[in-house]
C-alpha cells in the first residue's frame, strides 16, 4: 500500500543577516511546498523570488496553476510577495480564507487537506499562523517567524527583535516545540526538534532580562 501522507519540501531556506552597524538586515523568508491531496505553497518570499519559485515547482513537475492553496504565515513582505503567481489557489492569510473575492474565516485550526492543517501560532504578531503536516517522518511544523532558525532559542534577541507579543511568542514556541518532530522556520532550513531542550524555561529567563532593556525594531513591544 502506498502511503497517503503528504511530503514537505523547502523550496528556499530563508535567511537573515544583520549589517555590521546593526541598522539593517539582508533577509528573505523560507518558502515551502506541501504535496499531498492538495499542493500547497507556504509563504512566497520577496518579489525577487518569482523565478526561483517557478523553477523549483518545475522540479516537482508542477506549474503555478496546479497549486491548490497558498498560506502566508504572517504579513511581512518577505513572506507574501508572490501570492499573485497562483491563480487557482485558495489564499489563507491570517485567519481568512479567500476563494476569489469570497472570504471565510477560522479561529484556531483549518484543515486544508488530510494531514495538513493551518493553525494559530500567535506571538510574532497577532495574526500569525503556521501549517502542521503529518508525514511519514513525523509531524512537521512550518512556522513562519514563530521560529527564526535552528538554535534561535540560544539567542532570544534574534526573534525578539521582530516580536510584537514576546510573552505569547515564548508560550507558542514551547507548544510547537513539544508538538513537532521537525520545524521549518521562517529564516532557515528545516531542523529536527531536540526534545531534550526545555526552551520554555530557558527563554522565559532570557526574556525577562531582555525586556528590561530592549524593545523590538518597531518600538511597540507588548509586555
Ligand atoms: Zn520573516
Amino acid at each position: 500500500m502506498t502511503s497517503s501522507f503528504p511530503e514537505v519540501h523547502v523550496l528556499q531556506a530563508g535567511y537573515a543577516r544583520w549589517s555590521p552597524d546593526g541598522k539593517s538586515q539582508r533577509a528573505d523568508g523560507t518558502i515551502a511546498l506541501v504535496i499531498g491531496e492538495k499542493k500547497i505553497v507556504v509563504d512566497t518570499g520577496l518579489p525577487k523570488d518569482k523565478a526561483l519559485i517557478l523553477a523549483k515547482l518545475a522540479e516537482y513537475k508542477l506549474t503555478p496553476e496546479a497549486i491548490n492553496a497558498v498560506v502566508c504565515t504572517h504579513g511581512d513582505a518577505d513572506h507574501i510577495s508572490n501570492v499573485n503567481l497562483f491563480p487557482n489557489a485558495e489564499l489563507i492569510v491570517g485567519f481568512d480564507i479567500y476563494h476569489d473575492d469570497e472570504a471565510t474565516f477560522f479561529q484556531k485550526n483549518y484543515l486544508i487537506a488530510p494531514n495538513i492543517t493551518a493553525t494559530e501560532m500567535l506571538g510574532h504578531d497577532d495574526r500569525s499562523i503556521g501549517v502542521l503536516v503529518q508525514t511519514v517522518r513525523g509531524l512537521i511544523a512550518i512556522t513562519g517567524d514563530l521560529f527564526e532558525a535552528e538554535n534561535d532559542w540560544q539567542d532570544v534577541a534574534s526573534w525578539l527583535a521582530f516580536s510584537k507579543k514576546p510573552k505569547q511568542h515564548v508560550q507558542t514556541r514551547a507548544r510547537i516545540w513539544e508538538l513537532a518532530d521537525y520545524i521549518v522556520p521562517g529564516h532557515g532550513p528545516m531542523f529536527k526538534v531536540d526534545k531534550s531542550i526545555d526552551i520554555l524555561a530557558h527563554e522565559k529567563a532570557a526574556l525577562s532580562e531582555l525586556l528590561a532593556t530592549t524593545s523590538n525594531v518597531y518600538g511597540d513591544v507588548e509586555v
